[in-house]
């Protein structure tokens, strides 16, 4: 019997080409792609659904909702599902779906750094490894998987690194799951497994919290921190510096905000992870957590963006906390 496999497009470079106005923008259709792309084992049957044709940055957490909700539904019909989209926010995208979508069925999101036309464009491989990639069951029980350039990236790890090479994308804290190769996928880390299987929280409600993200500058005197409450915001992700640091004022600054909204610090070094106990001076880590700030691990400001944003969006809110979401990527 063939094996059944799902494609979910949404856009981005792999599905572009040339504008009459200049540069390259989503053209390809979902049905477009896998008709230009094709897939190489005559034992699978491939479906299409496009839902949006979108640069990636134009996504909206809404999106990535009905993305999750869509990938779900499809899930008991289908052996794997591919999703394709920009690279800018594949990360996002896959911890969407790590978050909201299905855990029974391997799902890969994927895209291209080239686009269809250019020299060496890497749409074709790419989309051909991830659908070889989760018609392999071996993908099951690790959360959603960026296939970019032969590598599979475990979406709670993945990272864009370079804005315009083929080789564009990093794990870290842990690194690459494995590897499609020679027709084949080899999954290089069994131990991990227990970490990284997918959340599958329940869909959050109709109307989704919104979150912001500031960044922290030097000097950064907290005034824009202090503006969020008027403005609606319903929680707050600070990217601070090195461990988690910020300027003493937007320390003050903070430790307001925490009393009308949940506050948790990322960091802005790649790769890395926020202290917990080490700095003691005004805010660094150990003051800002005295101050009710959460501590974000090692999860990066956009992911970190996407969990709170499901943890306050789960109905009812306080069923979930999100000090305790925070557990499993080290914060809290
Ligand atoms: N540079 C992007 C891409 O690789 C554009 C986007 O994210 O849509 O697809």
């Amino acid at each position: 019997m063939k094996r059944k496999i799902g494609v979910l497009s949404l856009g981005g470079t792999i599905s572009m080409r040339e504008a009459s106005s200049g540069g390259i923008v989503p053209t390809l259709s979902g049905e477009e792609l896998l008709e230009q792309f094709g897939v190489a084992d005559p034992c699978l049957e491939v479906s299409v659904l496009s839902l949006r044709s979108l640069a990636s940055a134009q996504l909206k957490v809404t999106d990535l909702l009905e993305l999750a909700a869509k990938a779900r539904e499809l899930a008991p019909d289908v052996d794997g599902i591919v999703v394709t989209q920009g690279t800018d926010t594949i990360e996002e995208t896959a911890f969407a779906l790590d978050l909201w979508g299905p855990c029974d069925v391997p799902v890969v999101v994927t895209g291209a750094m080239r686009h269809p036309d250019a020299p060496g464009s890497d749409g074709a491989a790419n989309f051909r490894d991830s659908i070889m990639a989760v018609s392999c069951e071996s993908l099951v029980g690790l959360g959603a998987v960026v296939v970019m350039d032969g590598e599979l990236h475990a979406a709670r790890y993945v990272t864009k690194r370079h804005t315009a090479t083929v080789r564009a994308f990093g794990s870290s804290p842990s690194g690459i799951l494995g590897w499609v190769k020679e027709g084949s996928v080899d999954v290089l880390v069994d131990g991990l497994r227990p970490q990284l299987s997918s959340f599958a929280l329940p869909c959050p409600r109709s109307h989704l919290p919104e979150v912001a993200v500031l960044k922290s500058w030097v000097g950064d005197d907290g005034r824009l921190a202090s503006k969020l409450p008027e403005m609606g915001y319903a929680g707050v992700v600070v990217e601070g510096m090195g461990g988690g640091h910020v300027h003493p004022r937007a320390a003050e600054s903070l430790e307001a905000l925490c009393r009308e909204m949940p506050v948790v610090i990322s960091t802005r070094v790649v790769g890395s992870h926020v202290l917990r106990n080490t700095y003691g001076f005004i805010g660094s880590e150990i003051d800002l957590h005295r101050r009710g700030v959460m501590l974000g691990g090692w999860l990066t400001t956009g992911k970190l963006h996407l969990l709170m944003t499901a943890v306050l969006g789960t109905t009812p809110p306080s069923d979930y906390d999100f000090r305790q979401a925070l557990q499993p990527f080290g914060g809290g």
